[in-house]
């Protein structure tokens, strides 16, 4: 799939860190409201994740990939979503801390719902699947799917990669 396009799109990026997770954005209001989730998103409806609410990000960052300091991403899903719950708009439902969105992405596809269990300055949100025709308890698509949805690349290869760049950046120069 190309890169999606319109108001509603939504990415997870892997991201190698301090602790490895997904970060979950979704497009609103021309930002990317962004919760870091340390194991991703399940299909399992019995499962609850948790979904570390992080600074908004600018739109720009929507399709990054490659090295953040020590670390790096990749872009492991993306897609456009829709908000479940039409009562409301999406930035009132964030402010109350309850949203159920479905996503159309390339690897995960269905309802979850993100119940904030926590406020201050990092909230807690839980993630959980909705029970519906997409819910599946046997996938573990970040096992199975680990492959970037941009450019095929898994994050271990663009770490790697850029490993050796850093390596023949620091090489001793001959002849001084
Ligand atoms: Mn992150």
């Amino acid at each position: 799939m190309s890169r999606p396009r319109g108001p509603r799109r939504f990415v997870i990026q892997e991201h190698a860190a301090t602790a490895h997770h997904y970060d979950l954005r979704l497009e609103v209001d021309g930002v990317l409201k962004s919760w870091a989730v340390p194991r991703g998103l399940s299909t399992d409806p019995r499962e609850k994740r948790l979904a570390v609410q992080v600074d908004d990000h600018a739109l720009s960052h929507f399709a990054f990939e490659g090295r953040i300091g020590d670390g790096g991403a990749i872009v492991w899903d993306w897609g456009r979503y829709r908000s479940l719950d039409s009562g409301r708009d999406l930035a009132a439902q964030l402010r109350a801390g309850h949203i159920s969105v479905w996503l159309e992405g390339e690897k995960l596809c269905g309802g979850w719902t993100l119940q904030r269990t926590r406020g201050g300055a990092k909230p807690q949100w839980l993630a959980i699947k909705r029970r519906d025709s997409e819910a599946d308890a046997r996938r573990r698509p970040q096992s199975t799917q680990p492959r970037s949805v941009k450019s095929g690349r898994t994050l271990v290869q663009v770490l790697s990669m850029s490993e050796r760049g850093r390596e023949r950046r620091k090489a001793p120069r001959s002849g001084r």
